[in-house]
Protein backbone atom coordinates (compact mmCIF):
# COMPACT_ATOMS: atom_id res chain seq x y z
CA UNK A 1 0.00 0.00 0.00
CA UNK A 2 1.38 3.43 -1.14
CA UNK A 3 0.75 6.50 1.59
CA UNK A 4 -1.50 7.86 -0.72
CA UNK A 5 -4.05 4.50 -0.27
CA UNK A 6 -3.72 4.94 3.09
CA UNK A 7 -4.58 8.98 2.81
CA UNK A 8 -7.76 7.57 1.01
CA UNK A 9 -8.90 4.94 3.46
CA UNK A 10 -8.75 7.84 6.05
CA UNK A 11 -10.91 10.39 3.77
CA UNK A 12 -13.30 7.16 3.57
CA UNK A 13 -13.83 6.40 6.89
CA UNK A 14 -17.25 7.17 8.40
CA UNK A 15 -15.21 6.82 12.44
CA UNK A 16 -12.83 9.37 10.96
CA UNK A 17 -14.77 12.02 13.59
CA UNK A 18 -14.44 10.42 16.24
CA UNK A 19 -10.68 11.28 16.76
CA UNK A 20 -11.97 15.03 17.36
CA UNK A 21 -13.33 14.25 20.86
CA UNK A 22 -9.38 13.31 21.60
CA UNK A 23 -6.64 15.72 22.89
CA UNK A 24 -3.33 13.83 20.99
CA UNK A 25 -0.47 16.29 21.61
CA UNK A 26 0.34 16.86 17.63
CA UNK A 27 2.70 15.15 15.65
CA UNK A 28 2.42 11.53 17.99
CA UNK A 29 1.55 8.32 16.45
CA UNK A 30 -0.47 6.66 19.73
CA UNK A 31 -0.03 2.81 19.54
CA UNK A 32 -0.30 2.05 23.14
CA UNK A 33 -4.25 2.75 23.87
CA UNK A 34 -3.97 -1.18 25.04
CA UNK A 35 -1.73 0.20 27.82
CA UNK A 36 -3.36 3.74 28.94
CA UNK A 37 -5.96 5.17 26.28
CA UNK A 38 -5.77 9.02 25.34
CA UNK A 39 -7.29 11.82 27.13
CA UNK A 40 -10.71 12.93 25.92
CA UNK A 41 -10.73 16.43 25.38
CA UNK A 42 -14.12 16.72 27.89
CA UNK A 43 -12.22 15.14 31.11
CA UNK A 44 -10.31 18.21 32.33
CA UNK A 45 -13.34 20.07 32.41
CA UNK A 46 -15.77 17.71 33.82
CA UNK A 47 -12.64 17.24 36.25
CA UNK A 48 -12.58 20.52 37.08
CA UNK A 49 -16.02 20.64 38.12
CA UNK A 50 -16.58 17.67 40.09
CA UNK A 51 -13.51 19.45 41.76
CA UNK A 52 -14.58 23.21 41.81
CA UNK A 53 -18.60 22.82 41.93
CA UNK A 54 -19.67 19.60 43.16
CA UNK A 55 -16.59 19.35 45.67
CA UNK A 56 -15.34 22.40 46.42
CA UNK A 57 -18.60 24.64 46.72
CA UNK A 58 -21.40 21.64 47.27
CA UNK A 59 -19.05 19.42 49.79
CA UNK A 60 -20.77 16.66 51.30
CA UNK A 61 -24.48 17.40 49.70
CA UNK A 62 -23.05 16.32 46.20
CA UNK A 63 -23.39 12.57 47.29
CA UNK A 64 -26.81 13.19 46.66
CA UNK A 65 -27.64 16.09 44.70
CA UNK A 66 -24.65 15.19 42.27
CA UNK A 67 -25.47 11.88 42.03
CA UNK A 68 -21.97 10.46 43.54
CA UNK A 69 -23.55 7.75 44.77
CA UNK A 70 -24.74 6.17 41.74
CA UNK A 71 -21.53 6.60 40.12
CA UNK A 72 -20.58 2.87 40.23
CA UNK A 73 -23.97 2.31 38.66
CA UNK A 74 -24.42 4.84 35.94
CA UNK A 75 -20.86 4.08 34.76
CA UNK A 76 -21.80 0.63 34.49
CA UNK A 77 -24.70 0.60 32.79
CA UNK A 78 -22.82 2.58 29.85
CA UNK A 79 -19.99 -0.01 30.19
CA UNK A 80 -22.45 -3.05 30.55
CA UNK A 81 -23.91 -1.54 26.68
CA UNK A 82 -19.88 -2.28 25.02
CA UNK A 83 -19.94 -6.06 26.61
CA UNK A 84 -23.07 -7.33 26.00
CA UNK A 85 -24.49 -7.15 29.70
CA UNK A 86 -28.28 -6.08 30.85
CA UNK A 87 -28.71 -2.36 32.43
CA UNK A 88 -28.31 -3.09 36.08
CA UNK A 89 -26.17 -6.27 36.15
CA UNK A 90 -22.59 -4.14 35.89
CA UNK A 91 -20.68 -1.92 38.58
CA UNK A 92 -17.75 0.01 38.89
CA UNK A 93 -15.37 -0.27 41.26
CA UNK A 94 -11.76 -1.36 42.51
CA UNK A 95 -9.14 -2.28 40.32
CA UNK A 96 -9.34 -5.29 37.74
CA UNK A 97 -7.13 -7.67 40.22
CA UNK A 98 -9.24 -6.80 43.15
CA UNK A 99 -12.21 -7.40 41.14
CA UNK A 100 -10.89 -10.67 39.90
CA UNK A 101 -9.92 -11.82 43.87
CA UNK A 102 -14.40 -11.34 44.06
CA UNK A 103 -15.35 -12.61 41.20
CA UNK A 104 -13.03 -15.82 41.74
CA UNK A 105 -13.79 -16.35 45.15
CA UNK A 106 -17.39 -16.02 44.15
CA UNK A 107 -17.32 -18.68 41.57
CA UNK A 108 -15.15 -21.49 43.74
CA UNK A 109 -17.70 -20.65 46.36
CA UNK A 110 -20.15 -22.04 43.57
CA UNK A 111 -17.78 -24.84 42.65
CA UNK A 112 -17.53 -25.65 45.84
CA UNK A 113 -21.31 -26.13 46.93
CA UNK A 114 -22.24 -27.58 43.77
CA UNK A 115 -19.84 -29.71 42.58
CA UNK A 116 -17.00 -30.29 46.50
CA UNK A 117 -14.73 -32.17 44.64
CA UNK A 118 -13.78 -30.25 41.66
CA UNK A 119 -10.52 -28.22 43.07
CA UNK A 120 -8.85 -26.77 40.28
CA UNK A 121 -8.44 -23.15 38.52
CA UNK A 122 -7.73 -23.50 35.00
CA UNK A 123 -5.88 -20.64 33.46
CA UNK A 124 -3.05 -20.05 30.30
CA UNK A 125 0.21 -19.82 30.98
CA UNK A 126 0.49 -16.67 29.35
CA UNK A 127 -1.92 -15.14 31.53
CA UNK A 128 -1.46 -11.62 32.86
CA UNK A 129 0.20 -12.02 35.63
CA UNK A 130 -1.68 -10.08 37.98
CA UNK A 131 -4.44 -12.82 37.26
CA UNK A 132 -2.39 -15.94 38.10
CA UNK A 133 -1.16 -14.12 41.62
CA UNK A 134 -4.41 -13.20 42.46
CA UNK A 135 -5.79 -16.73 41.43
CA UNK A 136 -2.83 -17.86 42.84
CA UNK A 137 -3.18 -16.92 46.60
CA UNK A 138 -6.96 -17.71 46.00
CA UNK A 139 -5.85 -21.08 45.66
CA UNK A 140 -3.36 -21.35 48.50
CA UNK A 141 -5.63 -19.72 51.19
CA UNK A 142 -8.95 -22.41 49.70
CA UNK A 143 -7.42 -25.40 49.32
CA UNK A 144 -7.26 -25.22 45.41
CA UNK A 145 -4.68 -25.77 42.46
CA UNK A 146 -3.79 -23.61 39.97
CA UNK A 147 -3.53 -25.57 36.52
CA UNK A 148 -1.46 -23.45 33.80
CA UNK A 149 -1.97 -24.66 30.49
CA UNK A 150 -0.86 -23.62 26.73
CA UNK A 151 -4.76 -22.40 24.72
CA UNK A 152 -4.10 -25.18 22.61
CA UNK A 153 -4.85 -27.63 25.84
CA UNK A 154 -7.29 -25.73 27.61
CA UNK A 155 -10.11 -28.22 25.96
CA UNK A 156 -8.05 -31.36 27.41
CA UNK A 157 -7.82 -29.24 31.04
CA UNK A 158 -11.75 -29.11 31.21
CA UNK A 159 -12.37 -32.19 33.38
CA UNK A 160 -13.89 -33.27 36.06
CA UNK A 161 -11.35 -31.94 38.32
CA UNK A 162 -12.01 -28.11 36.92
CA UNK A 163 -13.50 -25.68 38.77
CA UNK A 164 -13.33 -23.03 37.25
CA UNK A 165 -11.98 -21.63 33.89
CA UNK A 166 -10.48 -18.63 34.39
CA UNK A 167 -9.35 -16.40 30.92
CA UNK A 168 -8.56 -13.53 29.66
CA UNK A 169 -10.36 -12.66 26.25
CA UNK A 170 -7.50 -10.93 24.36
CA UNK A 171 -3.93 -11.98 24.98
CA UNK A 172 -2.12 -8.94 26.92
CA UNK A 173 1.33 -10.26 24.93
CA UNK A 174 0.15 -12.32 21.74
CA UNK A 175 -3.05 -10.05 20.77
CA UNK A 176 -4.19 -13.41 20.14
CA UNK A 177 -8.38 -13.61 21.05
CA UNK A 178 -9.95 -16.33 22.24
CA UNK A 179 -13.18 -18.15 21.45
CA UNK A 180 -15.55 -16.89 24.27
CA UNK A 181 -18.54 -18.87 23.62
CA UNK A 182 -16.85 -22.08 22.09
CA UNK A 183 -14.97 -21.90 25.73
CA UNK A 184 -17.75 -20.81 27.76
CA UNK A 185 -19.90 -23.81 26.23
CA UNK A 186 -16.79 -26.13 26.38
CA UNK A 187 -16.52 -25.31 30.15
CA UNK A 188 -20.49 -25.65 31.08
CA UNK A 189 -20.45 -28.92 29.21
CA UNK A 190 -17.95 -30.26 31.56
CA UNK A 191 -18.98 -28.73 34.53
CA UNK A 192 -16.99 -25.47 34.93
CA UNK A 193 -17.56 -21.86 35.71
CA UNK A 194 -16.38 -19.33 33.44
CA UNK A 195 -14.54 -16.51 34.56
CA UNK A 196 -13.21 -13.71 31.85
CA UNK A 197 -11.21 -11.07 32.15
CA UNK A 198 -12.05 -8.47 29.19
CA UNK A 199 -8.73 -5.78 29.69
CA UNK A 200 -7.75 -5.87 26.33
CA UNK A 201 -11.16 -6.47 25.26
CA UNK A 202 -13.56 -3.80 26.59
CA UNK A 203 -13.95 -0.97 24.07
CA UNK A 204 -11.49 -2.65 21.48
CA UNK A 205 -13.99 -5.93 20.13
CA UNK A 206 -17.44 -6.72 20.29
CA UNK A 207 -18.04 -8.98 23.48
CA UNK A 208 -21.62 -10.37 24.36
CA UNK A 209 -21.51 -11.58 27.90
CA UNK A 210 -24.75 -13.28 27.58
CA UNK A 211 -24.88 -14.46 24.50
CA UNK A 212 -21.57 -16.20 24.30
CA UNK A 213 -22.75 -17.62 27.92
CA UNK A 214 -20.02 -16.42 30.44
CA UNK A 215 -20.73 -16.76 34.18
CA UNK A 216 -18.69 -14.06 35.65
CA UNK A 217 -16.59 -11.01 33.98
CA UNK A 218 -13.84 -7.81 34.65
CA UNK A 219 -12.20 -5.19 33.18
CA UNK A 220 -10.17 -2.19 33.10
CA UNK A 221 -11.17 1.36 32.98
CA UNK A 222 -7.52 3.39 31.76
CA UNK A 223 -6.98 1.04 28.72
CA UNK A 224 -9.74 1.26 25.70
CA UNK A 225 -11.90 2.94 28.03
CA UNK A 226 -9.56 6.16 28.03
CA UNK A 227 -10.30 6.29 31.73
CA UNK A 228 -7.35 7.92 33.07
CA UNK A 229 -4.39 6.57 34.93
CA UNK A 230 -5.41 4.25 37.49
CA UNK A 231 -9.36 4.39 36.53
CA UNK A 232 -11.37 2.33 38.57
CA UNK A 233 -12.00 -1.22 36.91
CA UNK A 234 -15.82 -3.12 36.15
CA UNK A 235 -16.72 -5.91 37.62
CA UNK A 236 -19.97 -8.38 36.02
CA UNK A 237 -21.46 -11.37 37.69
CA UNK A 238 -24.14 -13.49 35.40
CA UNK A 239 -27.82 -12.43 37.38
CA UNK A 240 -28.34 -16.18 38.27
CA UNK A 241 -24.88 -15.79 39.86
CA UNK A 242 -25.12 -12.47 41.90
CA UNK A 243 -27.12 -13.29 44.51
CA UNK A 244 -25.71 -16.85 45.56
CA UNK A 245 -22.86 -16.19 47.55
CA UNK A 246 -21.37 -12.82 49.59
CA UNK A 247 -18.13 -11.58 47.67
CA UNK A 248 -15.24 -11.91 49.95
CA UNK A 249 -14.79 -7.96 49.89
CA UNK A 250 -18.00 -7.26 51.99
CA UNK A 251 -17.62 -3.70 53.01
CA UNK A 252 -20.83 -1.06 53.67
CA UNK A 253 -21.07 0.16 50.06
CA UNK A 254 -22.14 -3.49 49.17
CA UNK A 255 -24.29 -3.82 52.09
CA UNK A 256 -28.47 -3.50 51.76
CA UNK A 257 -28.80 -0.32 53.15
CA UNK A 258 -25.20 1.23 54.10
CA UNK A 259 -26.54 4.30 56.08
CA UNK A 260 -28.64 2.37 58.79
CA UNK A 261 -25.09 1.12 60.23
CA UNK A 262 -26.06 -1.90 61.48
CA UNK A 263 -23.63 -3.65 62.55
CA UNK A 264 -24.51 -7.05 61.04
CA UNK A 265 -23.66 -7.55 56.62
CA UNK A 266 -26.86 -8.03 54.75
CA UNK A 267 -25.67 -8.05 50.76
CA UNK A 268 -27.14 -5.83 48.13
CA UNK A 269 -29.44 -7.64 46.11
CA UNK A 270 -28.11 -8.22 42.22
CA UNK A 271 -24.19 -7.10 41.33
CA UNK A 272 -24.03 -3.70 44.09
CA UNK A 273 -22.84 -6.53 46.56
CA UNK A 274 -19.65 -6.94 44.46
CA UNK A 275 -18.97 -2.80 45.57
CA UNK A 276 -16.77 -2.74 48.39
CA UNK A 277 -15.61 1.09 49.74
CA UNK A 278 -16.26 4.23 48.92
CA UNK A 279 -16.80 4.98 45.30
CA UNK A 280 -13.39 6.87 43.78
CA UNK A 281 -15.70 9.80 42.59
CA UNK A 282 -13.25 12.22 40.74
CA UNK A 283 -11.57 8.98 38.95
CA UNK A 284 -15.18 7.83 38.07
CA UNK A 285 -16.13 11.18 36.29
CA UNK A 286 -13.00 11.02 34.47
CA UNK A 287 -13.66 7.70 33.48
CA UNK A 288 -17.35 7.95 32.33
CA UNK A 289 -15.74 10.76 29.60
CA UNK A 290 -13.57 7.76 28.84
CA UNK A 291 -16.55 5.48 27.91
CA UNK A 292 -18.45 8.21 26.80
CA UNK A 293 -15.79 8.29 24.14
CA UNK A 294 -16.50 4.89 22.77
CA UNK A 295 -20.09 5.42 22.98
CA UNK A 296 -20.30 7.87 21.01
CA UNK A 297 -19.79 5.49 18.41
CA UNK A 298 -23.28 4.14 18.45
CA UNK A 299 -24.35 5.93 15.66
CA UNK A 300 -21.77 5.28 13.69
CA UNK A 301 -22.36 1.52 13.67
CA UNK A 302 -20.88 0.83 17.39
CA UNK A 303 -18.74 -2.05 18.74
CA UNK A 304 -19.03 -3.86 14.85
CA UNK A 305 -17.73 -0.59 13.14
CA UNK A 306 -14.86 -0.03 15.26
CA UNK A 307 -13.84 -3.54 15.39
CA UNK A 308 -14.10 -3.55 11.59
CA UNK A 309 -11.73 -0.63 11.43
CA UNK A 310 -9.72 -1.99 14.45
CA UNK A 311 -9.31 -4.96 12.09
CA UNK A 312 -8.37 -2.76 8.70
CA UNK A 313 -6.08 -0.89 10.84
CA UNK A 314 -3.75 -3.79 12.32
CA UNK A 315 -3.68 -5.64 9.47
CA UNK A 316 -2.59 -2.89 6.91
CA UNK A 317 -0.14 -2.36 9.55
CA UNK A 318 0.85 -6.26 10.01
CA UNK A 319 1.46 -6.57 5.80
CA UNK A 320 3.27 -3.24 5.69
CA UNK A 321 5.91 -4.66 8.21
CA UNK A 322 6.00 -8.10 6.96
CA UNK A 323 6.87 -6.50 3.49
CA UNK A 324 9.54 -3.98 4.99
CA UNK A 325 11.28 -5.01 8.02
CA UNK A 326 12.05 -8.76 7.57
CA UNK A 327 14.14 -9.03 10.62
CA UNK A 328 10.80 -8.51 12.28
CA UNK A 329 7.96 -11.83 13.19
CA UNK A 330 4.57 -11.26 13.23
CA UNK A 331 3.41 -13.04 16.73
CA UNK A 332 -0.03 -12.04 16.95
CA UNK A 333 -2.19 -14.11 15.07
CA UNK A 334 -2.98 -13.59 10.92
CA UNK A 335 -6.49 -14.86 10.94
CA UNK A 336 -8.57 -11.42 11.74
CA UNK A 337 -10.88 -14.02 14.01
CA UNK A 338 -8.29 -14.78 16.55
CA UNK A 339 -7.11 -11.26 16.35
CA UNK A 340 -7.46 -8.60 19.32
CA UNK A 341 -6.93 -4.75 18.81
CA UNK A 342 -2.84 -5.26 18.69
CA UNK A 343 0.05 -6.40 16.88
CA UNK A 344 2.74 -8.06 18.65
CA UNK A 345 6.20 -8.41 16.66
CA UNK A 346 9.32 -10.11 18.31
CA UNK A 347 12.75 -9.35 17.30
CA UNK A 348 15.55 -11.79 18.48
CA UNK A 349 18.07 -9.53 19.82
CA UNK A 350 17.11 -5.83 20.04
CA UNK A 351 13.17 -5.88 20.50
CA UNK A 352 13.95 -3.09 23.93
CA UNK A 353 15.83 -0.57 21.76
CA UNK A 354 14.24 -0.21 18.94
CA UNK A 355 10.98 0.26 20.59
CA UNK A 356 13.24 3.07 22.05
CA UNK A 357 14.10 4.73 19.26
CA UNK A 358 10.57 4.19 17.95
CA UNK A 359 9.19 6.41 20.99
CA UNK A 360 12.53 8.38 20.16
CA UNK A 361 10.77 9.68 16.74
CA UNK A 362 7.16 10.01 18.71
CA UNK A 363 5.90 6.25 17.56
CA UNK A 364 5.05 5.12 20.80
CA UNK A 365 4.12 1.45 21.34
CA UNK A 366 5.44 -0.91 24.28
CA UNK A 367 7.80 -3.49 25.32
CA UNK A 368 6.83 -7.37 26.90
CA UNK A 369 9.74 -9.17 28.33
CA UNK A 370 9.53 -12.80 27.07
CA UNK A 371 8.82 -15.48 29.58
CA UNK A 372 12.28 -17.16 30.25
CA UNK A 373 10.43 -20.02 32.32
CA UNK A 374 8.53 -21.03 29.20
CA UNK A 375 10.03 -21.83 25.50
CA UNK A 376 6.71 -20.99 23.70
CA UNK A 377 6.74 -17.40 25.35
CA UNK A 378 10.32 -16.87 25.83
CA UNK A 379 10.60 -14.11 22.69
CA UNK A 380 10.73 -10.43 23.80
CA UNK A 381 7.88 -8.69 21.80
CA UNK A 382 7.37 -5.11 20.23
CA UNK A 383 3.62 -4.23 21.04
CA UNK A 384 1.56 -1.98 19.22
CA UNK A 385 -1.98 -1.23 20.21
CA UNK A 386 -4.66 0.24 17.97
CA UNK A 387 -7.48 2.14 19.38
CA UNK A 388 -9.63 2.84 16.04
CA UNK A 389 -11.44 5.76 18.16
CA UNK A 390 -8.33 8.44 17.47
CA UNK A 391 -6.31 6.43 14.89
CA UNK A 392 -5.81 6.72 11.24
CA UNK A 393 -4.87 4.62 8.49
CA UNK A 394 -2.25 6.83 7.73
CA UNK A 395 -0.59 6.69 11.43
CA UNK A 396 -0.65 2.59 10.81
CA UNK A 397 1.14 3.20 7.60
CA UNK A 398 3.80 5.69 8.96
CA UNK A 399 4.56 3.83 11.98
CA UNK A 400 5.22 1.21 10.04
CA UNK A 401 7.66 3.22 7.90
CA UNK A 402 9.15 5.08 10.70
CA UNK A 403 9.65 1.09 12.13
CA UNK A 404 11.73 0.14 8.89
CA UNK A 405 13.81 3.23 9.07
CA UNK A 406 14.45 2.63 12.74
CA UNK A 407 15.75 -1.23 11.77
CA UNK A 408 17.64 0.17 8.53
CA UNK A 409 19.59 3.16 10.12
CA UNK A 410 20.25 1.27 12.92
CA UNK A 411 19.84 4.22 15.67
CA UNK A 412 18.31 1.70 18.46
CA UNK A 413 22.16 0.67 18.72
CA UNK A 414 22.34 4.44 21.06
CA UNK A 415 22.94 3.82 24.28
CA UNK A 416 20.20 6.09 25.50
CA UNK A 417 17.88 3.63 23.94
CA UNK A 418 19.33 0.52 25.42
CA UNK A 419 19.08 1.93 29.21
CA UNK A 420 15.87 -0.43 30.50
CA UNK A 421 13.66 1.80 32.51
CA UNK A 422 11.04 0.86 35.35
CA UNK A 423 8.10 0.74 33.44
CA UNK A 424 8.63 -1.01 30.02
C1 LIG B 1 -4.13 -4.37 32.44
C2 LIG B 1 -4.53 -5.67 33.01
C3 LIG B 1 -4.78 -5.79 34.37
C4 LIG B 1 -4.55 -4.63 35.29
O1 LIG B 1 -4.92 -4.86 36.59
P1 LIG B 1 -4.84 -3.69 37.65
O2 LIG B 1 -5.48 -4.23 38.84
O3 LIG B 1 -5.56 -2.51 37.04
O4 LIG B 1 -3.41 -3.32 37.84
C5 LIG B 1 -5.21 -7.03 34.85
N1 LIG B 1 -5.37 -8.08 34.02
C6 LIG B 1 -5.14 -7.97 32.69
C7 LIG B 1 -5.35 -9.15 31.80
C8 LIG B 1 -4.70 -6.77 32.15
O5 LIG B 1 -4.45 -6.67 30.85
Amino acid sequence: MTRDEALALDAADALAPLREQFSLPPGLIYLDGNSLGVLPKATAARVQQVVQQEWGVDLIRSWNTAGWMDLPQRVGDKIARLVGAGPGELVVADSTSVNLFKVLSAALSMAQADTPKRKRIVSERSNFPTDLYIAESLARERGHELVLVDADELPAALDEHCAVLMLTHVNYRSGRMHDMAALSRMAADAGALTVWDLAHSAGAVPVDLHTDGADFAIGCGYKYLNGGPGAPAFVWAHPRHAERFWQPLAGWMGHVAPFEFSPGYRPAPGIARYLCGTPAVLSLAALECGVDTVLAAEPLGGMAALRRKSLALTRLFADQVQASCPSLTLVSPRDDAQRGSQVCLSHPQVAYPVVQALIGRSVIGDFRAGDTSHPAGAVDILRFGFTPLYLRFVDAWDAAEQLRQVLESGEWQRPEFNQRQAVT
